[in-house]
């Protein structure tokens, strides 16, 4: 097994459960032999943007060491969603699960299937401000330093802390 390429994913539920969607999603893909989780923010509870006709997200991010390709990773993303019961309806709208492959080592992918870096994550507070705790003197594509990005979005307090990272210890996700 080769754990080659660092990718960061970002996760989101606003369907049930929300909590229990994003642990079970994380251990899914822990399971897997070619995934690593190697850091993982705080849980934040965000409003919701675009769409807003619908419940508050919870949201995270993650790190991994992959030895999966791109697509291949995005394959087994997909595939999560959809046993956590994922159905696709509104775009932006309600989700059990949502997982995005925000950044894959420094490559730019433009396929029909996958956009990376993901192309409008600069401008998301929800997936911005927990970026932040674990790529803390991240320059993000665009090149603009992720504080300095951060302190240009507007929807800011959309964002809240709802659970603290728990650190090294692996057996409880995201702490309690
Ligand atoms: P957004 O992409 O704005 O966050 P969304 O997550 O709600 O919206 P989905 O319905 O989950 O959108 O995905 C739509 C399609 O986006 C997927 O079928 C997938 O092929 C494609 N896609 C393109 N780039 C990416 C990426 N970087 N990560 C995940 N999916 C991607
Ligand atoms: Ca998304
Ligand atoms: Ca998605």
């Amino acid at each position: 097994m080769g754990n080659l390429n660092s990718a960061v994913i970002g996760i989101g539920s606003n369907i049930g459960d929300r909590y229990r969607h994003i642990t079970s999603a994380m251990k899914e893909l822990e399971q897997h032999p070619e995934i690593t989780i190697e850091k993982k923010s705080s849980i934040y509870e965000t409003d919701p943007v675009g769409y807003t006709e619908q419940e508050a997200f919870l949201n995270a991010v993650f790190r991994i060491t992959t030895g999966l390709e791109a697509v291949a990773l995005l394959d087994v993303l997909q595939g999560v969603e959809h046993e956590l019961g994922r159905r696709r309806e509104i775009r932006w709208g309600p989700r059990t699960i949502d997982l995005d492959i925000l950044l894959y080592n420094d490559e730019n992918i433009e396929l029909e299937r996958l956009i990376v870096p993901h192309p409008r994550m600069h401008e998301r507070s929800f997936v911005l401000i927990p970026l932040k705790e674990i790529e803390p003197d991240l320059v993000l594509p665009g090149g603009c330093r992720i504080d300095d990005c951060i302190q240009d979005l507007s929807d800011k307090e959309g964002v809240r802390k709802w659970r603290k990272s728990s650190g090294a210890d692996e057996s409880a996700p995201f702490g309690s």
